[in-house]
């Protein structure tokens, strides 16, 4: 793939994420000319990886994405450097400042030898790191909300990457990009925000960019209409709305009906299966597709926390 293929590919991805808006064609062209490329150090807190695997394992290459737009300087899946050498690129991170952080998972408070990069304690360098970081990315809901870090049974007393740094006095402007996992779109979208204007977008009072997560994804479903009618599937596989079947979609703020992993082909809905909330505050529920018969259930499935 020739340089303006390789362009052209990362606009259309970002048209077809409803995100052409955000950057013309000439500005993209620009920035991947610039010699002021962004630096992203990027943590791996408590996670499985997901969300860094999903941003790689996307329809572009987003591998070539960030080495192309951005310096990564610490991403312990993708960078060459190993050993002393990795390491080093962390401390001079830590020393000059001026970058984009990302921390990947959720942060164990109580079990902070759960993580460690050097001889140091995840919990160290995330706090010596976002103190010197423009910006802090949480990515995907374990980052964000704690997700399954610290669901029944886990023993490493996780909190949000946000608390974490409120706990710490750090004030740097953080960005919660929820979902299990992140999903590659999102990222770019702040990325590229960030990118043109040095800001981060609008965000709600959860710290998720109000563009992506301003509707529910009931909002957006291609099942609404049969949900008003009240047409219901019994089954997976039946036709109608999903609602009885325990869909999250009514109290999950996300833009899966509205764009989609692999260029609007499929998303869970789509796909014949109710939304679990995997981006929502509450994920995972004790009882994941929890049944609700009408709409008052709604309000009242809202106030609850965790404990369905
Ligand atoms: S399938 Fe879920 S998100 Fe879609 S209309 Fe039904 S309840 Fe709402
Ligand atoms: S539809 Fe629901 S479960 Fe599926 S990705 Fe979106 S928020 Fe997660």
């Amino acid at each position: 793939m020739n340089r303006r293929e390789f362009l052209k590919k990362v606009y259309d991805f970002l048209v077809m994420s409803y995100l052409g808006s955000l950057i013309t064609f000439e500005e993209l062209d620009a920035l991947e000319k610039s010699i002021n490329k962004p630096t992203i150090v990027w943590l791996h807190a408590q996670s499985c990886d997901g969300c860094s695997t999903s941003l790689l394992e996307g329809e572009i290459p987003f591998e070539d994405i960030l080495f192309k737009f951005a310096n990564i300087a610490f991403h312990p899946t993708i960078m060459a450097a190993t050993g002393e050498e990795a390491l080093k690129q962390l401390i001079e991170a830590k020393d000059v400042g001026d970058f984009i952080l990302v921390v990947e998972g959720g942060i164990p408070v109580a079990m902070p030898h759960a993580c460690i990069f050097g001889d140091r304690f995840i919990t160290d360098w995330i706090i010596d790191l976002a103190k010197k970081a423009d910006v802090v990315i949480a990515a995907g809901t374990c980052s964000s909300f704690t997700g399954i870090c610290a669901m029944d049974g886990m023993y490493t007393g996780d909190v949000s990457l946000k608390r974490f740094l409120r706990d710490n006095n750090i004030e740097t402007p953080v960005v919660n990009l929820p979902t299990c996992p992140m999903k590659p779109h999102h990222f770019l979208y702040v990325f590229f925000y960030f990118l043109k204007t040095k800001k981060l977008p609008p965000l709600d009072k959860e710290n998720r960019p109000k563009e992506i997560f301003g509707e529910t994804v009931h909002d957006r479903c291609i099942y609404y209409h049969d949900y008003q009618e009240k047409i219901f599937a019994k089954k997976i596989g039946d036709r109608g709305c999903l609602f009885k079947l325990g869909c999250q979609g009514p109290v999950t703020y996300n833009d899966c009906e509205k764009s989609s992993f692999r260029y609007d082909k499929y998303n869970c809905i789509k796909s014949g299966h109710p939304c679990i909330g995997c981006g929502s505050e509450n994920f995972p529920r004790k009882i994941m597709f929890k049944r609700y018969d009408d709409e008052r259930e709604i309000k009242k499935y809202k106030d609850f926390k965790r404990i369905l």
